[in-house]
């Protein structure tokens, strides 16, 4: 059966505007109310990544959180807002991000994810089990509220990117240590979790965006499209192909159509809403990061030959470094250290997760790309 996708124009954070544009994508994709009841608990799970101002375009636009919250709001259900962001407590970055009005405004209560629920998958599946928060199956129903970023590991960051929020603090790490430099395992621990939380509906806010070294430190950019469907792969993949990124380069819509969780074909996708103009754009910056999936030993030639000319790396610009030790604290293969004062990485630790970079809130962290990789990447787009 074909997924059905809404894609609308949305132009700015207007909240009329918004409204509208919102309301339009439920309708296009199901009836509201027969997804939600009175006194339902209804989570709310945006992309939290840490603190920051709406206009950074780090998190989920709060006016576009609470246009979606408002609708849910009319329906009747009890409201929840939860994620856990890699850096500092739920409720500083809520407050910082501009969400306390809103929440304040519709009675939503923040639920920090604390306690863990280990889930067990079958001998089919690349990792048995899996913590999550707990508290996400306390709830009639999920809401996923993604933003549109660029992603240094994996690409893109939408819908089932947003979901690795329910993996709690220092657990992330933890994963990016052991799917390593392999972007496909990493993009099955991703799909293990959407396949446990599979959230009832998912939408994205494509208003201002991330593009290039994202999702932390690139450039805001207008694109001015809001996205939902409850198939969130589905959703994932249209939005890639609009953003004019090939579809081969989100493993996560890949290895998920492969598995059977969502469709990502073109001809297995209803996209509907407003016909889109100017779409696919032709400009939208990439990360410079490549997804690489290899398994060699660390004197193998051909893996020493690709570390040091075409995988892309992060590096510390010493001028705009703080010395907070955030990156050396998270580094989930402990890759970073101080040395004389200053923040050194260990190329040989270092898996290319691009968590320092993801977490650096002072822009110190480039990605740095060697010559050979950048011939690579541009000829492979
Ligand atoms: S997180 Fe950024 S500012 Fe802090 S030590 Fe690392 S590079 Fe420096
Ligand atoms: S140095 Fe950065 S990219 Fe390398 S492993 Fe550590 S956190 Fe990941």
């Amino acid at each position: 059966m074909k997924s059905i996708v809404s894609i609308r124009y949305c132009e700015e954070y207007d909240h009329q505007i918004l409204r509208k544009s919102v309301e339009n994508l439920f309708s296009d994709c199901l009836d509201v109310r027969n997804l939600i009841s009175r006194g339902q608990k209804i989570l709310l799970k945006p992309n939290l990544l840490r603190s920051a101002r709406p206009d950074q375009a780090i998190v989920t636009h709060p006016a576009f959180v609470e246009v979606v919250a408002e609708i849910l709001s009319d329906c009747g259900a009890s409201l929840s807002i939860g994620d856990s962001p890699p850096l500092g407590n739920l409720q500083k970055t809520l407050a910082k991000s501009g969400y306390e009005p809103l929440m304040k405004r519709l009675n939503v209560k923040p639920i920090p994810f604390v306690h863990k629920k280990t889930i067990e998958f079958g001998d089919d599946r690349i990792y048995k089990r899996i913590d999550l928060a707990q508290e996400v199956f306390d709830f009639d129903r999920i809401i996923n509220l993604a933003k549109l970023k660029t992603h240094c590991q994996m690409t893109l960051t939408m819908a089932v990117k947003n979901l690795f929020g329910t993996v709690i603090g220092t657990d992330k790490a933890s994963w990016h240590l052991r799917a390593g430099k392999i972007t496909d395992n990493f993009a099955h621990v991703l799909l293990q979790i959407y396949q446990t939380i599979r959230p009832d509906f998912s939408l994205i806010d494509g208003i201002l965006v991330m593009q290039g070294n994202g999702p932390n430190s690139g450039e805001p950019r207008h694109v001015g499209i809001v996205g939902a469907s409850r198939d969130a792969l589905a959703l994932d993949s249209s939005i890639t192909r609009l953003v004019g990124f090939p579809l081969e380069s989100v493993r996560t819509c890949i290895i998920g159509s492969e598995l059977g969780l969502g469709n990502t074909l073109a001809e297995t996708i209803d996209v509907v809403g407003d016909a889109l103009v100017g779409f696919p754009l032709k400009d939208f910056k990439a990360p410079k990061s490549m997804s690489m999936a290899w398994n060699l030993s660390y004197w193998n030639p051909i893996r020493r030959f690709m570390e040091n000319h075409v995988i892309t790396k992060p590096q510390i610009n010493f001028e705009a470094c703080r010395n907070c030790g955030i990156c050396m604290n998270h580094c989930p293969p402990k890759a970073i250290s101080e040395v004389n004062g200053r923040m050194i990485i260990n190329r040989k630790k270092c898996i290319s997760c691009f968590c320092c970079h993801e977490l650096c809130g002072s822009d110190a962290i480039s990605i740095r790309q060697p010559y050979v990789g950048k011939l690579l990447s541009s000829w492979s787009r």
